[in-house]
């Protein structure tokens, strides 16, 4: 028999149980057929940088694979059905995706292949989304208890590699999808052996002082995992059965599987509620006031062009466009200032960073903005705004971080670095002076955000 195993957010072979179930479906003598379907519902929308990046990730697979990897577009609910009948395949395996959109095409495709089972096994997460429940049944709306749960959950082992696969080959393949244009940005290198790589540079020189260095944006202190994970390039689960071997649980260790917890955290509560990445979380918090218009237009310009006279916020928008990528601490910032200083929905930031981000994530990118905006999960966090200035100086102290992404200031001393119009003559020529005044606007957010508490 042949089982045909349909890539999509897992986009490796280690440590990947629907890839064992293919195998097993087809016996001892059968064949795999290993397929990606390019489906423009969500090609279009992606953006440039992770269109290319998944294309770069294609490659790699269609390498280890020895060119094995059938390449088809369109709907796959029409694309998998003629598959199956192509190479009279008897089963379909996947990794079960948790996503509003995902759940609905899978649906589609398992109608649409009629007998022909559909077979999910494991997802890209650690714990598939929906396991982790209260003691009541209830899904949980706060991070610190899902995670404490999560861990007592706990996970499988890694699956281990399967000894021998026979990829079906022969089989018409498209070519990869051309190659977007995207100007100076530079991503890092696709695929699975990349991605591994990452993962071992990280744990063996930065893990051990990620608590202390993964707040400062300047420093080379964070995984920069975020997009081999969207894509599956490697599992959380083998990350965390590699930080469990050596049997101390470190601060480090601690923290870093926090991040982890994050991210299935937030699938999870997208999973139990997929409306929740448009709409906020909170329904009483959908009636706060966001301002529209042409000044608005005008300050959502400033912000994503990063031109609105705050150093930090402008370095962060700059890295967005100069490398597809934030760092953690600055997307707070920037988003924060967004929402809370130029009084803009939230929505509008997310589908921004979704555009340029090569690790743009549905569910953590919508309740990273919600978390921010103070819509999502959290209890009261109304009265969190970040002053740009002071994070500035908290987490970017020499200004390096600014100087890197915003080279008016680079001879600013670092003194005003995070508040250039404060220096003797001013802010340098060519440099904005602050858009808005963050102390006022500051008042203006709370003053929004109680209104809606009191109604
Ligand atoms: P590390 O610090 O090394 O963390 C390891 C991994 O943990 C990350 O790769 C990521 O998978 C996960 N993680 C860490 N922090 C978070 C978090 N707060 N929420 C969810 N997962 C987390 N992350 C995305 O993967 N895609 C997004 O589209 C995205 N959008 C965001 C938008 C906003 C407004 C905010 C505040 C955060 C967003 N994040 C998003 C979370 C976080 O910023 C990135 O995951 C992180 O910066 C990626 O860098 P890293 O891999 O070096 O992180």
């Amino acid at each position: 028999p042949t089982s045909l195993l349909w890539f999509r957010r897992d986009l490796r072979l280690a440590d990947h149980p629907a890839l064992l179930a293919a195998v097993d479906a087809a016996g001892g003598q059968g064949d795999v057929l290993a397929v990606f379907v390019v489906d423009p519902a969500l090609w279009r929308p992606a953006g440039a940088a992770r269109r290319q990046f998944l294309r770069n990730c294609l490659a790699a697979l269609q390498e280890s694979l020895d060119g094995a990897l059938v390449l088809r577009s369109g709907d796959p609910a029409v694309v998998l059905p003629a598959l199956v009948s192509e190479v009279d395949a008897d089963s379909v395996h996947v990794s079960a995706d948790a996503g509003p959109y995902g759940r609905r095409r899978d649906t589609a495709v398992e109608e649409a292949l009629g007998d022909v089972p559909l077979v999910r096994t494991g997802s890209p997460y650690a714990v598939t989304p929906g396991r982790v429940l209260k003691q009541d049944g209830e899904p949980f709306r706060v991070f610190s208890p899902f995670a404490r749960a999560w861990r007592a959950h706990g996970w499988r082992a890694p699956a281990p590699r399967p000894e021998a696969v026979r990829w079906a080959a022969g089989l018409p393949s498209e070519d990869l999808p051309s190659a977007q244009d995207l100007g100076d940005v530079r991503l890092p290198p696709a695929g699975e052996a990349a991605a591994v790589a990452a993962w071992e540079r990280f744990r063996d020189t930065l893990l051990s002082g990620y608590p202390e260095t993964r707040n400062l944006p300047a420093t080379d202190g964070t995984s920069r995992l975020s997009a081999y994970l969207k894509y599956g390039c490697l599992h959380p689960r083998t990350l965390l059965a590699e930080l469990a071997a050596d049997g101390e649980t470190t601060e480090a260790v601690r923290r870093f599987t926090d991040e982890l917890a994050w991210r299935e955290f937030y699938a999870d509560v997208v999973w139990h509620r997929p409306e929740s990445v448009r709409e906020p979380l909170d329904p009483q918090t959908g009636a706060i006031e966001y301002d529209t218009g042409p000044q608005a237009d005008a300050l959502f310009a400033a912000w994503a062009e990063g031109r609105t006279g705050y150093p930090i916020v402008d370095a962060g928008m700059r890295q967005l466009l100069g490398e597809a990528y934030v760092h953690n601490r600055v997307r707070m910032i920037v988003a924060s200032f967004l929402v809370k200083d130029l009084h803009l929905d939230w929505r509008r930031g997310s589908r921004h960073f979704l555009q340029h981000l090569v690790d743009g994530d549905l569910a953590s990118n919508n309740h990273g903005w919600q978390w921010v905006a103070g819509t999502g999960t959290d209890a009261s966090p109304y009265y969190r705004v970040f002053n740009p200035t002071k994070q500035g100086r908290q987490f970017d102290p020499e200004g390096e971080y600014v100087r890197r992404w915003v080279p008016e200031l680079r001879d600013v001393p670092t003194a005003y670095v995070h508040e250039p119009w404060l220096a003797p003559g001013g802010a340098p020529a060519g440099y904005p002076e602050p858009v808005v005044e963050h102390a006022a606007e500051r008042k203006v957010a709370l003053a929004r955000y109680q209104q809606i508490r009191s109604e």
